[in-house]
């Protein structure tokens, strides 16, 4: 196996990374890095939780000139996704001396345009908020030729298509394309060739779909016994970090504050929050604050959260490739994980199409075993202190120091790495 050494990565970046417990590349780093070099436009397909941003960030922040020119751009579906990107993109860049840029929404447009006086190296950004900084002119993309678009099947579907393609045209024209995802439909394909030339596919593992190492369990239920169903499975999993899908931001909203009521610790995350609250739950999910996050698919693509062990889908997904990246938000970098579908008797159908897409039966049954270290991970809402939750504390249930302790001491023990 190759050495991130081997792969002639700068060494400075190589001792970053093994600060974080990343010693040697990932199959997809190991053939992205140098595939990336050559120029190339690339599709690459590699399972969820398997190193694809670094596999991207490092050959594009290295081929960086250090001029005052906008050379390259990443593109990514939501801003949750873009701001995670741009954190691992930080220190890299810092190394390589260039800039980079988050251009995300949501916050004003005025303060984005004077970090932009800076004329940033890389832009990480949404496409929609992108494209009006380009349409008044505080961003010029005529000088970039690299860009990546980061869950590329999600970017080139209608909705965020025409945004995407606004954009490439505004590139350099002799630029380099790179596609990422776990997931790339026959169809988008097809539609990406029309703007790539020539592109390599670097596709890994392509005989199983989904990873070996989430386990998946389907838990048939009826739709007004789908309540009870779930807090019955919260209270047998105890799960330590758990997302829980649903079709809709009011089934959403709902959901939560029902748990919330039933003493969970738990917050939600959609479309109808502000970008400020968005934020504040994320970052309370990822310092493992909350237990539970309840979500629409915003958080279904490329969110990489360390201690989620458990993804719960309340609502079928509506396609396969949904299915997909839900369940890829845990088991991330080898670890295990746990993933339970519920589904009503009308699902049945919906069932059959994901399970033939992933080209494997899903076992029906109640999860037996426990996770192994689930114990260490009481910290449930449930008989903890604070019993008087109302619709007003939702999220902000407050965990005794030494619960909040044991859950860092579990999240180390969980990741086997130090962060
Ligand atoms: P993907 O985009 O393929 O879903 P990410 O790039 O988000 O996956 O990486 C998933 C996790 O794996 C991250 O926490 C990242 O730090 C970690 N990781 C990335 N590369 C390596 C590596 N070479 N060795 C160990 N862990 C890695
Ligand atoms: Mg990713």
């Amino acid at each position: 196996m190759a050495s991130f050494k081997d792969l002639k990565v700068n060494p400075k970046v190589c001792e970053l990374l093994k600060k974080s417990g990343i010693i040697s590349p990932t199959p997809v780093q190991e053939k992205v890095i140098p595939a990336a070099r050559t120029g190339k436009d690339l599709i690459v397909r590699a399972k969820t939780g398997t190193g694809k941003t670094l596999a991207f960030l490092i050959p594009t922040i290295e081929r960086l000139k250090k001029i005052p020119v906008t050379q390259a751009l990443i593109i990514a579906p939501t801003r949750e996704l873009a701001m995670q990107i741009s954190k691992v993109a930080a220190e890299p860049a810092k190394i390589s001396e260039v800039d980079s840029i988050l251009i995300s929404g949501g916050k004003d447009i005025f303060e984005e345009k004077n970090k932009l006086r800076r004329t940033p190296q890389l832009i990480i950004g949404t496409p929609g908020r992108l494209l009006d900084h380009v349409k008044r002119g505080t961003i010029q993309l005529k000088n970039v030729n690299k860009i990546i678009l980061d869950e590329a099947d999600e970017l080139l579907k209608l909705g965020f298509i025409e945004d995407v393609e606004n954009l490439i045209r505004e590139t350099a024209g002799d630029k380099q394309l790179i596609l990422c995802s776990a997931t790339m439909p026959d169809r988008i394909k097809q539609l990406a060739a029309e703007f790539m030339s020539r592109p390599q596919e670097i596709f890994i593992e392509p005989k199983t779909v989904t990873l070996k190492n989430i386990e998946q369990i389907v838990l048939k239920t009826k739709q007004d016994k789908k309540f009870s169903r779930l807090v019955e499975l919260l209270e047998k999993e105890n799960p330590y970090l758990a997302i829980i899908f649903c079709g809709k931001k009011e089934i959403v909203s709902r959901l939560t504050l029902e748990l919330a009521k039933k003493n969970f610790s738990v917050d939600e995350l959609h479309g109808d929050l502000t970008q400020q609250q968005r934020n504040f739950v994320m970052k309370k999910f990822r310092d493992a604050k909350i237990q539970i996050l309840v979500a629409t698919d915003i958080a279904a693509r490329g969110l990489d959260i360390e201690g989620i062990t458990h993804v719960i889908s309340y609502d079928i997904p509506r396609d396969v490739e949904t299915y997909i990246h839900r369940i890829g938000r845990t088991g991330r970098a080898g670890k295990t994980g746990i993933a339970i579908t519920l589904v009503t008797p009308e699902e049945t159908e919906k069932l059959r199409r994901i399970e033939s897409g992933i080209k494997k039966q899903i076992s029906v049954r109640r999860p037996e075993t426990k996770h192994p270290r689930r114990k260490q991970f009481k910290i449930t809402g449930k008989n903890s202190v604070n019993k008087n939750i109302s619709e007003k504390n939702v999220g902000n249930k407050k965990l005794t120091g030494k619960q909040i302790r044991a859950k860092k001491s579990a999240a180390r023990n969980f990741s086997g790495k130090k962060k």
